[in-house]
């Protein structure tokens, strides 16, 4: 039938147009990733870190830079935690090391720097900062500016 191509692309355009929209007003809106992502930049808890040096040792790139040290009690501590999210491949391996499950991704994908040396993090410093803070609301928080190791 002459036409049925022009009928057949109207039909799916037809379609198209009252189907529920899916593109997000970024930067305004801004996706919530999934709970699997991984991505963005490690978030520690010094809390239920035990300075065992798993992570590091299990990341192919070395990107993970930490020192520790021991107490009365001879129990290990961190001292200093760095991780060089530029030089990082994203394969996880770090976080399935850790048997504490003290460092997870914090699921922010906006992580341009102007300067190559903003992109290494102090998580130790992040960690501590963020348990003297009050609580800040969660959209509040992720627009909070992230302090460099630099
Ligand atoms: S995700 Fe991989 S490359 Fe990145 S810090 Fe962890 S182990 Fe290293
Ligand atoms: S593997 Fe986990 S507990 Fe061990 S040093 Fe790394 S973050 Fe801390």
């Amino acid at each position: 039938m002459l036409g049925k191509g022009l009928l057949e692309g109207m039909g799916i355009t037809l379609k198209s147009f009252f189907r529920k929209k899916v593109t997000l007003q970024y930067p305004e809106v801004k996706l919530t990733m999934p709970p699997r992502f991984r991505g963005g930049e490690l978030e520690l808890d010094h809390h239920k870190c035990i300075a065992c040096g798993l992570c590091a040792m299990a990341c192919p790139n070395h990107v993970i830079r930490l020192t520790t040290g021991t107490n009365e009690q001879k129990k290990r501590y961190l001292t200093s935690y760095v991780y060089q999210s530029g030089l990082c491949l994203y394969c996880n391996y770090c976080v399935e090391a850790c048997p504490t499950q003290a460092i997870r991704w914090d699921k922010n994908y906006e992580n341009a720097r102007y300067f190559r040396e903003e992109l290494d993090v102090d998580c130790l410093e992040l960690s501590l900062q963020k348990e003297a803070e009050p609580a800040v609301e969660t959209e509040e928080a992720a627009t909070l500016p992230r302090r460099s190791a630099g």
